[in-house]
This record gives C-alpha cells, sequence and structure tokens, in this order.
C-alpha cells in the first residue's frame, strides 16, 4: 500500500474479491480495461470449489434438475426479474466457458458434462447436482454413478470430514463402498489435523509416498478410493496423478465443510495470477468509500480502518455480496446497501423477512432481497430509473435470486459479471 496521499485512476474499480469480483476483474483485464479490485476473500473460502449453474427448480418443489439449460429456460419465463433472466444461455455458457479456461490455464482445471449436471458426492453422503467440479472430484461421480467397489478413506484427527458417515448414508443404495482410517500425512501429532496442514504437507513429494503406503493396505478390490479434499493447495493434479500412479486406483477428493481448501484453492489461484495480468490488486483492503464525482467517473477510498489510498475510477462495478460479504447489512429499519446507500428491494416489514418454518418450501424473503438491476446490470430505483450510468451490480448483491435454494451460487456471480463487463466495454 501507498503513502496516504497517493491517488491512482483506473478506468474500472471492481469492489469485491468473491466470486463476482473475480469474475468481473478476469473478464474485464482479458477485454484490455485498466482494472483496480479491492476485496477481502469473501464466500470463497467457505466455498466447495464446485461451481452450480442451477441444480434445483423449481425451488418449492426442490426438483433437482439434470439438464440446467431447460431449467433456466422456464426460470427465464416463470421469474422475468431473476438475475438470469437477463442473459441468454449462450452468454452464459460462454462466461462458464471462460472462466473454467482460465482456471485451467493457471493449474486448476474444472471438468464437467458439456451440458448437463454432474452428481457430486457431497461430505454428508447425499448426490448435490452442480455443473463444474474440479478434475479432482471427478472420478467420485463416476464411482457414484457406477456405484463401483469403492474406498472411503478417513484421517486421523481431520475434522469436518467422515467417511464413516458417509457410507452409513449410502449403505442402502451402494454395497461396495468401504470405508478405512490412517494416519494423516506429516508427522504424527495427538490431536485435531486441520485440513490447511495437510493439504501443505502433501505439497511435498515424498509426503504423498508415505502417505499412499499408509492407504495400500486397505485398497482390496477397491477401484476407486475417495479421500477429503485436502490433495494440497497447489499442486492438486500432480498430488492426485502420484497417488494414483502409486496406488492403482482412481482417486477423487470430496468437498469438506466450511472453510475449505477447495476455496482457498480460488483464492490462491486468483490472488497469484490476477496482478501478472495488471490488475491493481488491494486485496484484504476494503472500500470504504465511493463519492460519484461531479465530473463523472467516482472517487473511492481503499484502506484498513484508515484511508489509504485514493483511486479515481470511470466505472465502478460493486461485487460486494450479501450478508456474509458485507454488501448489504441487515437493521432494525429494514436492509441496506452498505456502500452507497442503494435501493434494495426488500420485504415492506423485517417481520416478513422469513417464513413460519426454517425449511419453508417458499423459502425466505430475505433471501430474495438484494439491488435490482436493467439489463446491462445496473442498479435502478424502484421506478426502474438507472441510479449512475456507470455503476454495475453483479454476485450475490443481486435481488430475485435465491442462489442457496437453486444451488446457482457461482452461475449467478460469473454470468453477472461477464453481462456487466460486456455492457461497459460497449459504452
Ligand atoms: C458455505 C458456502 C458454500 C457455498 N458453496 C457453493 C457451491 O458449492 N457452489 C456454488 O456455486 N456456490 C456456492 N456458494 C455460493 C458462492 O460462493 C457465492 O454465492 C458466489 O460466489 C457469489 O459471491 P459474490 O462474489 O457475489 O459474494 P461474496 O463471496 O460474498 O463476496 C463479496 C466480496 O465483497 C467484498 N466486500 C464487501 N464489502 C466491501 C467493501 N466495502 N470493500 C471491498 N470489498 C468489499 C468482500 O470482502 C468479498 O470479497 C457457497 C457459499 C457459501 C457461503
Amino acid at each position: 500500500m501507498q503513502t496516504p496521499t497517493d491517488e491512482k485512476h483506473c478506468q474500472l474499480m471492481v469492489i469485491g474479491a468473491g466470486m463476482a469480483g473475480m469474475a468481473a476483474t478476469l473478464f474485464a483485464v482479458k477485454q484490455g480495461l485498466q482494472v483496480a479490485q479491492a476485496g477481502l476473500t469473501g464466500e470463497v473460502i467457505y466455498a466447495s470449489g464446485v461451481f452450480d449453474l442451477l441444480g434445483v427448480y423449481p425451488p418449492e418443489k426442490r426438483q433437482v434438475r439434470e439438464d440446467p439449460w431447460r431449467a433456466l429456460a422456464e426460470l427465464a419465463q416463470a421469474e422475468p426479474n431473476h438475475p438470469y433472466a437477463r442473459l441468454a444461455p449462450q452468454e452464459i455458457a460462454h462466461a462458464m466457458d471462460l472462466l473454467t479456461e482460465y482456471l485451467g490455464e493457471i493449474g486448476l482445471p474444472y471438468t464437467g458434462h458439456p451440458t448437463k449436471n454432474t452428481r457430486l458426492l457431497t461430505s454428508v453422503g447425499t448426490a448435490k447436482p452442480t455443473f463444474r467440479l474440479p478434475i479432482s472430484m471427478a472420478a467420485g461421480s463416476e464411482a457414484l454413478a457406477q456405484k463401483a467397489p469403492c474406498l472411503l478413506v478417513d484421517l486421523v484427527g481431520l475434522r469436518g470430514f467422515s467417511a464413516r458417515q458417509m457410507a452409513s448414508t449410502l449403505a442402502h443404495q451402494w454395497p461396495d463402498l468401504r470405508t478405512a482410517t490412517v494416519e494423516a500425512p506429516g508427522p504424527v501429532v495427538h490431536g485435531p489435523k486441520y485440513p490447511e496442514h495437510v493439504a501443505r504437507t502433501l505439497e511435498v513429494e515424498a509426503e504423498r509416498d508415505a502417505f499412499a503406503a499408509a492407504i495400500a493396505p486397505h485398497i482390496a478390490d477397491a477401484r476407486y478410493v475417495g479421500l477429503p479434499a485436502v490433495l494440497g493447495i497447489y499442486k492438486t493434479p500432480e498430488i492426485v496423478a502420484q497417488l494414483e500412479e502409486r496406488l492403482k486406483v482412481r482417486i477423487f477428493e470430496i468437498p469438506t465443510m466450511p472453510p475449505a481448501i477447495t476455496g482457498l484453492r480460488l483464492k490462491e489461484a486468483f490472488e497469484s495470477h490476477l496482478p501478472t495480468m495488471g490488475v491493481d490488486a488491494y486485496y484484504h483492503y476494503r472500500v470504504l468509500s465511493v463519492h460519484p464525482a461531479s465530473s463523472g467517473g467516482f472517487r473511492l477510498e481503499i484502506g484498513k480502518n484508515d484511508t489509504e489510498q485514493v483511486v479515481h475510477a470511470d466505472t465502478v462495478v460493486l461485487a460486494t455480496g450479501r450478508f456474509l460479504g458485507k454488501g448489504l447489512i441487515p437493521e432494525r429499519d429494514g436492509i441496506h446497501e452498505a456502500l452507497l446507500d442503494l435501493p434494495v428491494h426488500q420485504p415492506r416489514h423485517r417481520d416478513r423477512w422469513y417464513a413460519g418454518a426454517f425449511l419453508a418450501p417458499e423459502g425466505h424473503a430475505v433471501s430474495r432481497a438484494g439491488l435490482e438491476v436493467d439489463d446491462q446490470f445496473r442498479p435502478v430505483t424502484a421506478d426502474g430509473r438507472v441510479v449512475n450510468d456507470r455503476l454495475f451490480a453483479v454476485g450475490s448483491i443481486l435481488a430475485h435470486q435465491d442462489w442457496m435454494r437453486t444451488k446457482s451460487g457461482v452461475g449467478i456471480a460469473v454470468a453477472s459479471a461477464w453481462k456487466a463487463v460486456q455492457a461497459i466495454c460497449a459504452a
């Protein structure tokens, strides 16, 4: 960070470093814009690392969808205000492809059926529909589909993952599923093991051989071996390949409880590569204030507590998330947008935020609160007026979507980011 008096100019300031902010920054810098970005890591470190597009629709029927494109077409008809309804299917597909291609280029390869959702094995022994998954998880979906002879492995002391629990949930439908418990890689220490420590240990080649040797006696007839998603942070494909070569089985990772290593991988990948593409990055800093300038554009103050940097930006993309990201602040008198006090679509009264029952089929109105936008993803007032021509909003801060119930978190983030950047470049 520079001295407090430093002032800079950029064409685009992206506020937020969750999936929406990272995607907007990537798309913009690839289009040749001069981009600055600020934000803490956000929900990314809680993420399972899989990219949902639309896994459940309609949510009140909890209908799991194999074909997300058909589900998207139904959604666009039924919910014209939903962020997805502002995008053509080809645009959504293109945005997801751009993101996953980039992640592949920087060593975090993703896979998935070209057009359908994949059923992913979760740490509670259920199958979750998702669109793109880290390549290190792919063999788990194969094993699940075939109900192939499979071994799930617990690591002594590792919290947030239980192979035995998974196997007991799946026992009735997967007879060839067994479990084993082995020591976690690294020196034997008593007490809890932390996923990050295990993942960092496996970055060391020699440790992988010792780990493979610990698993080997349990393999028997297993053709697949499932492990918690702790197989490294930077070299996961290499680690999976080495274990497969040593054990002569297909290895797969299973997402663990948040905060997860899979989220950390994404954070590290973006934070180390985007700056090398020319992004002026203020990771771990907040934008403290944003003021539209009378001459056009915006003046932003950035810092931890006090202003350390002033940035003048022609355009701003707001990707500050919902409640967890702190883009929206719930207060006694209602939900407020934190930085610009933008109008927030929300129930009229606080007592309407939640439906009577936690698992009410219709969901909670508060989960659909957020910013209303036009077709270019610019925030609008309740009567539809664009707040500022050069201000855009993307990701989970958007109104009229309940990403959690519809399994569409990353999809909405990435697709809205792409559309906003197209609009910025076209202006
Ligand atoms: C536990 C959990 C598991 C999930 N699992 C999945 C999954 O399996 N699949 C899936 O598709 N999606 C999943 N999601 C959802 C997905 O991670 C998010 O919906 C999606 O990434 C949208 O993120 P976002 O960038 O809009 O918001 P966020 O991730 O909340 O990011 C907001 C960002 O804005 C920053 N910010 C806020 N205020 C300021 C400020 N003043 N200045 C600077 N920066 C600011 C925050 O620091 C943060 O970086 C999961 C989410 C959670 C919480």
